[in-house]
């Protein structure tokens, strides 16, 4: 059986050219090489897996060669390249800090830089995680460091830059590698995947890439790791199986859910996340890492951050287009203080479930634009700081009208605030404040518009007599005059949804006003009803019948005769036991 061998070691980069992601480092020790401007010492710094050692390396090799070509590059087959290649060459030695440490370690290696190489120029000591020398083992080095012999380089490596004691710092020439792009680390890994003859889908490698997070040694290992597991042909299904990375359907589906207001559908797709195992911070980081990415589909000016594989991006794409910007940055908004608050809250769960709920408010409360005071405070807190780019997206989006009709005059950045939040989708139902009408509507979307300020159910006569009932129910106990004199009077329905509230006397009408109790019947039933845009209308009924009425003094003859006028009381009386209904 084949030996295997890792790709982080197979396909380890052996000219400077060959480096991913770090061309500017590598094009500037080269120069450093054709120059002949060595120092004799530098200090690598960077997340591990980018290309220190391997840098490291080749520049040893290529110092070492001894015919290097007309670019500078060493030839890979002089003697000193070739003990290169095969692990064998006295110009390298490495040392790992890590788990050598000491004084002696130290000792030993200063031991070894006195002795002149027997081929090539330059020895080469490689330090890695020199950090983690201690105090007297760096004491011990700074000597060496600061009269090193003619043909001593060294390299030292770390990840920690923050923990080298200055003195080692300023002997040093100090070069800092970047994380490696996910387009770098894919494009490599494709090279790799290809001369492995492993099919692939491009999803499926952008996955490895970003959960390499910048590191090229662990992408590599995650690829080996992925070929093992799906063999010679790598899908976009199986690594994040594989890899345990939550599906990005799963926040396209959310997204719309959000912007169609339907919250049950997000909380049962966040039930079915957590069912997978998956931690729920996981989940609300990369629901915000989604919104950010929409975010930058936005405008072609930023679609080149956007780092996902074709076919996604083009998903990307397409989602943006629905999404307004206000829409996101209230989105990206609400999760990142779920995210901030998780880890504090006492209900976890019910924490990511709120920011859901809150998520798939955003469309219908962008939608009302004339809101109760309270609610004109909460648009504003949330779009606060926003406030730049609705305008910047007001002068790109042509397609938006204006065409206010206000109510209450609203100052101008609030109406650019609502413009902006313009509505997405017809018919939210469920989401509608106390407010009367909403005052700037879409041309475009005037019909949907029309659905959304009724945002109201349709409901019968039977269910208005019914909420009527309850609504005089809630009143026997303390108020009965008023369950009284609402079971008096048959609530009667004129358009646009007008109760009419009919009252015997003025002085009735008069203490349902003053006492609020007619608001309060008007909001119950809208409650009830499901519909904000009921209204109350309270009036005296001089429909004759009453006008020779005998006059009533008691409360028994008020009873009898309401009781006449509407047998309902009876039933009413008898369900709540006021007293015996003969
Ligand atoms: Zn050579």
């Amino acid at each position: 059986m084949e030996q295997f061998i890792v790709s982080a070691r197979k396909y380890r980069p052996l000219t400077f050219a060959s480096v991913a992601g770090q061309s500017a480092i590598a094009q500037t020790l080269k120069n450093a090489i054709e120059r002949k401007q060595l120092a004799h010492a530098y200090l690598f710094c960077g997340p591990r897996g980018v290309g220190k050692t391997t840098c490291a390396r080749i520049f040893a090799k290529t110092i070492n060669c001894l015919n290097p070509d007309a670019n500078g590059d060493s030839c890979g087959e002089c003697e000193s390249c070739k003990a290169f290649a095969e692990n064998r060459s006295y110009n390298i030695h490495e040392l790992d800090a890590a788990s050598n440490n000491s004084v002696e370690d130290i000792r030993n290696l200063i031991d070894q830089v006195r002795v002149q190489p027997q081929i090539g120029k330059y020895s080469v000591y490689i330090i890695d995680e020199v950090h983690m020398l201690s105090a007297a083992a760096f004491n011990a080095f700074l000597k060496t460091l600061e009269e090193p012999p003619a043909h001593a380089v060294f390299i030292l490596a770390t990840t920690e830059k923050h923990k080298i004691i200055p003195t080692i710092l300023s002997r040093c020439q100090i070069y800092d590698f970047n994380r490696i792009s996910i387009e770098d680390i894919v494009a490599y890994i494709e090279k790799i995947a290809k001369n492995e003859h492993v099919n692939y889908e491009s999803e499926a490698l952008h996955i490895i890439a970003q959960k390499a997070d910048g590191s090229m040694r662990d992408a590599l290992s995650i690829f080996d790791q992925v070929v093992s597991f799906c063999g010679t042909n790598v899908t976009y299904a199986k690594v994040i199986e594989n890899l345990n990375v939550l599906d990005y359907e799963y926040y396209f589906k959310l997204t719309n859910a959000f912007i169609a207001g339907d919250y049950c559908t997000a909380l049962l797709i966040f039930d079915e996340i957590l069912a997978q195992g998956f931690d729920a911070q996981y989940f609300i980081r990369g629901l915000n890492s989604h919104f950010r990415d929409l975010l930058v589909c936005k405008d072609t000016r930023t679609t080149a951050l956007l780092e996902v594989g074709v076919t996604i991006a083009e998903s990307y794409k397409k989602q943006s287009e629905i999404c307004s910007l206000a829409f996101l940055f209230t989105a990206l908004d609400i999760v990142s203080a779920c995210d901030a608050g998780y880890k504090t809250s006492s209900g976890q769960r019910l924490h990511i479930e709120l920011a859901l709920c809150k998520l798939s408010n955003i469309t219908a409360l962008h939608k009302t634009v004339q809101q109760p005071v309270a609610n004109i405070e909460n648009i504003e807190k949330n779009t606060k700081g926003t406030n730049t780019q609705q305008i910047a997206e007001q002068n790109n989006t042509n397609r938006i009208e204006e065409k206010p009709q206000n109510n209450i005059k609203l100052d101008e950045a609030k109406e650019k605030t609502t413009v902006a939040a313009r509505p997405e989708t017809p018919s939210i139902k469920g989401f509608s404040s106390l407010n009367e009408s909403v005052n700037i509507e879409d041309k475009k979307n005037e019909k949907q518009e029309e659905n959304i300020l009724q945002m109201s159910e349709e409901f019968t006569e039977e269910q208005l007599l019914t909420a009527w009932k309850n609504c005089a129910a809630t009143f026997v106990q303390k108020q009965a005059r008023f369950a009284s004199a609402m079971t008096a009077a048959k609530p009667v329905r004129e358009d646009d949804n007008i109760i009419v509230f009919n009252v015997q006397q003025i002085v009735q009408k008069n203490a349902l006003e003053e006492k609020g109790i007619a608001k309060s019947i008007c909001l119950y039933l809208q409650k009830e009803l499901k519909n904000t845009s009921i209204k109350l209308d309270v009036r005296v009924d001089q429909s004759g019948d009453n006008i020779d009425a005998p006059k009533l003094y008691t409360d028994s003859d008020k009873e009898k005769y309401m009781r006449e006028k509407n047998p309902e009381l009876a039933n009413f009386q008898a369900a709540f036991e006021l007293y015996d209904a003969k």
